[in-house]
């Protein structure tokens, strides 16, 4: 469903990606693992459209995206998971389901109200598709609470409800159990699981919650100084001399 090959990220004379080449297949929660500063962020922004690279190529579903820009992968179903807006913590929680993004060029379009418009369409089958988005992550009881008074755990959840309201097919994770609890981290990976196999959606997921990778992820693919260092089933990557290396390396 996605290929990156030998993506290149130059800030000045560094390289915060460097000649990294993987793909994620369809249907898979693909886990993207590595120490700090390893390029998974980056990684991501580039796969977003956020960013242009240096050198390099993206596919996405067997088009090159490489130069294509946010919003038109946004469209095509490649959608990358955000922080709500502070802006946004003033609405309810359904209204933050109601509004979903005409961009996603970067977390400074996303901090823009202006950005935003209402869902296109007949509105009652938003409101719909809304409500029955809560009732999936079990979020109905705070459907009128202000977004901005939700738990670390509810909010990941919101996060992911509004990804549901959009057509994405390939949805880029960051970090999702960051800052949530562990009752609201079971039902964040349950939710997770559940939308990939049943409903069709396929994850990328950058997480430093081990748990989480080794119970959802598969693939697994460590990355370290801007590159690929493994890929393959958790319990391989966890054990490879090679990545236990880069974490011990790390500052
Ligand atoms: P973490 O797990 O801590 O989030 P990461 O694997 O996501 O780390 P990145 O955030 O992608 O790593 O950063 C990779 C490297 O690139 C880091 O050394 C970072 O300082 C550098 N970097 C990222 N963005 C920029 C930028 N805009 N300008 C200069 N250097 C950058």
């Amino acid at each position: 469903m996605l290929e990156v090959e030998n993506l290149v990220m130059e800030y000045g004379g560094f390289r915060a990606v460097d000649r990294c080449t993987l793909t994620a297949e369809e249907g898979h929660i693909t886990g993207l693992i590595g120490p700090n500063g390893a390029g998974k962020t980056t990684l991501f922004n580039l796969i977003a459209g956020a960013i242009e690279p240096t050198s390099g190529r993206i596919r996405y579903m067997g088009e090159d995206i490489t130069h294509l820009s946010a919003d038109k992968r946004f469209h095509k179903g490649l959608v990358r998971t955000f922080q709500i807006p502070h802006e946004f913590h003033r609405l309810t929680v359904l209204e933050n389901l109601m509004m979903v993004p005409g961009h996603q060029a970067g977390e400074s379009l996303f901090a823009n109200w202006f950005a935003w418009g209402k869902v296109a369409g007949d509105e009652r089958e938003t409101e719909r598709r809304a409500w029955e988005t809560l009732e999936f992550l079990e979020l109905t009881h705070v459907a009128d609470e202000r977004a901005g008074n939700l738990s670390g755990g509810q909010k990941k959840l919101l996060e992911l409800g509004r990804t549901m309201m959009t057509d994405a097919r390939l949805v880029l994770l960051d970090e999702p159990a960051a800052g949530v609890n562990r009752t609201l981290l079971r039902k964040l990976e349950e939710k997770i699981a559940i939308l990939n196999k049943e409903r069709g959606y396929t994850f990328i997921l950058i997480e430093h919650d081990m748990e989480m990778i080794e119970k959802l992820c598969h693939p697994v693919i460590c990355m370290a100084e801007g590159t690929v260092l493994i890929e393959g089933d958790f319990q391989t990557v966890r054990s490879d001399p090679r990545v236990l290396e880069a974490y011990l390396g790390e500052t």
